[in-house]
């Protein structure tokens, strides 16, 4: 009877879209971003055109996607959505873009995960608006240019230095989306409490953002663990704080928003590793989990908190991470 794993839940599909905030006013936090892009967005009207190739880039759950529907809403254009993984055939990219409509927006997720064939014609398909789709083998292979109408390409990426340079050039607008503060998840969570119809106490949104790694995807789903436990626990009336708290506790979110995977990686640097350093792909085995799922969802944020340093050989755990896990650091004097 293994615990309910709150990150391993499907999102219901509904309730998803009800919470996506559907125009940049409604858009809360990355100020910088959204200034910018609002910029971009308004130009491109007034030019009637459609705007540059936009890159956003960032730890999952901050708002990619969210993002790139914006941008469609407020061009009035439709979206596309795929990802650098589905596309490994050139042939399989010349059919979206030959199939897109004037101005359409195509969002393409992971866009760092595209094969090397696919990747070269989408340059020309971002420069040129143009593919060359070739027919036939060997010295017969003919080049067939087909013009695709203007789009507007979002790319989305973890990291924008995964992708080769080539490709990040021939982005207008490039965006590096940062981990919320907690003011913001909070009025991310008032407005998600309002479209969910959960009634929080003063201060309970403090308490749930607090925990949520920064981040408004898992803002949302504390929130919807918040509301389970008080729907079975407390009937009516509004969430306190320290239902809240309660509930989070229940589902091993800590009071720093630490999950299980956080504090398993933490646990094997400090413990397994004396302190570190320790390479990815040996902590990655040592916590059961990918190297890129270590490396891309569970680090930045330990980093980010000063838990955990990435040096040339290795990941190192800090003395607060140490006592965050209610152990001593160990004494470096004598190194
Ligand atoms: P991934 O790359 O993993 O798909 P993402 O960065 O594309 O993640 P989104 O799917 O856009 O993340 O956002 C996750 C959830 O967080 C959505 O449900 C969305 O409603 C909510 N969200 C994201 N950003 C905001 C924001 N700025 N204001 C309100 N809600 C937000």
């Amino acid at each position: 009877n293994s615990p309910v794993d709150p990150w391993a839940e499907p999102p219901e599909k509904a309730e998803e879209a009800a919470l996506r905030p559907g125009a940049l006013a409604d858009f809360r936090g990355q100020p910088r971003v959204s200034n910018q892009l609002g910029l971009v967005l308004e130009a491109a009207r007034a030019r009637q055109t459609t705007p540059d190739h936009v890159l956003l880039s960032g730890p999952p759950g901050l708002g990619k996607t969210t993002l790139a529907m914006i941008i469609a809403a407020e061009m009035g254009a439709p979206i596309r959505i795929s990802s650098g993984p589905a596309i490994q055939h050139a042939g399989d990219l010349a059919a979206i873009l030959s199939s897109l409509v004037p101005g359409e927006v195509f969002f393409l997720d992971e866009i760092h995960r595209m094969s090397k064939p696919t990747e070269e014609m989408l340059y020309l398909a971002m420069e040129d608006f143009r593919v060359d789709v070739v027919v036939g083998k060997g010295p017969g292979a003919t080049a067939i240019p087909i013009d695709i109408p203007p789009f507007t390409l979002v790319g989305a990426t973890t990291r924008a230095g995964l992708l080769p340079g080539p490709l990040r050039d021939r982005f207008g607008f490039t965006a590096q989306l940062e981990f919320y503060d907690p003011a913001d998840l909070e009025d991310i969570i008032t407005r998600s409490a309002g479209v969910l119809g959960v009634d929080l106490a003063a201060d309970t949104a403090a308490t749930i953002a607090g925990r949520s790694r920064g981040t408004p995807r898992i803002a949302n789903r504390l929130l919807r663990r918040v509301r389970d436990y008080a729907e079975v626990n407390i009937g009516s009336g509004p969430v306190s704080p320290a239902s809240a708290a309660a509930a989070l506790d229940l589902y091993e979110v800590d009071p720093l928003g630490l999950d299980r995977l956080d504090r398993a990686v933490l646990d094997a640097v400090c413990v397994k590793f004396g302190g570190g350093p320790v390479g990815l792909s040996t902590l990655a085995i040592s916590v059961g989990e990918e190297p890129q799922t270590v490396e891309e969802v569970a680090e930045p944020f330990l980093v980010r908190l000063g838990f955990l340093m990435r040096t040339p050989r290795g990941r190192v755990a800090t003395d607060r991470a140490w006592t965050h896990l209610g152990l001593t650091p160990p004494d470096r004097s004598d190194s």
